[in-house]
């Protein structure tokens, strides 16, 4: 077993969820959640984060602070590079709007790594990395909704440095998910399936979210997450909660989808509603 991944399963104390048998784990999961309902849902703090698995405070989970979405938004409009995130910028703040209290950056990021990736390299010499894509991006989008900002930096964050400790991924249907007050720190991704329902453009959403989804999986799955560890047996797992925008057998078939490009490593819960 990963050394780095081991020792931080050890340090989350109490139940390792890691040892619950897959048959057992949506009813697990549903149990933590329960204990803290209210919160969960109905956060007193509304933070815009990185679905990150490190990345905590937040309620709505996104690539990077919504850089993805936008980049998305604005790649479907023909445009390329750096004009596809500021021609797409409006879509997020679109969907973002009065939803939020703060937006948030963070030290790592591998959603802006992906953006960065798709920059020519003229574009990519005016970031000195490619975490202040998402700086740059999140400041300006704070600024557009009246919201605060706030950085976090990798001591920060409830992982450690270069290992992502996820178990599994939430396709969250409700607008607000913040399972801090319920769940171990560092267990899970969390993808905003249903903040994405206020596009007007019900297909994009959908591709939207998948997308946000399959990249959580191939991270999680991969060498700086569980490598070898996900297996049929003990799989990295998607968990659909369905929500007031979007109900859960869309989130079940959209997840599936997903999961079928992880086979042996990934396998779609039943989820459930809240
Ligand atoms: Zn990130």
């Amino acid at each position: 077993m990963n050394e780095k991944l081991k020792a931080a399963y050890e340090g989350f104390g109490g139940e390792n969820i890691f040892d619950v048998p897959l048959q057992k784990l949506n009813h697990t999961v549903l149990d933590y959640l329960n204990m803290k309902k209210n919160t969960l849902v109905k956060p007193e703090f509304r933070l815009l984060g990185c679905m990150d698995d490190g990345v905590p405070g937040k309620s709505i989970g996104l690539g990077g602070p919504g850089i993805v979405l936008a980049y998305l938004a604005g790649k479907r409009q023909g445009k390329t590079g750096w004009q596809a995130v500021l021609d797409g910028f409006d879509t997020a703040a679109l969907v973002l709007g009065g939803e939020i209290d703060a937006v948030s950056s963070h030290e790592g990021c591998g959603a802006c790594g992906i953006i960065y990736g798709f920059l020519s390299g003229e574009e990519q010499q005016q970031f000195a990395h490619s975490d202040d894509l998402g700086i740059t991006f999140a400041k300006e989008l704070a600024g557009k909704l009246g919201a605060a900002y706030k950085h976090i930096p990798m001591d920060g964050m409830t992982r450690p440095q270069k290992v992502h400790t996820a178990r599994l991924v939430f396709y969250a249907g409700p607008e607000q998910f913040n399972i801090d007050y319920c769940m171990p720190n560092g267990l899970a991704f969390i993808v905003s399936r249903g903040i994405l329902e206020k596009l007007a453009d019900k297909t994009f959403a959908a591709e939207t979210g998948m997308f946000l989804l399959e990249t959580a999986c191939k991270i999680a799955t991969g060498e700086s997450g569980l490598g070898g560890l996900a297996t049929a047996a003990s799989p990295f797992v998607i968990v659909p909660v369905g929500g007031n925008k979007i109900p859960l057998p869309v989130l079940q078939k959209e997840s599936r989808e997903v999961a079928g490009k992880f086979p042996g490593n990934v396998a779609v819960l039943e989820g459930f509603t809240f």
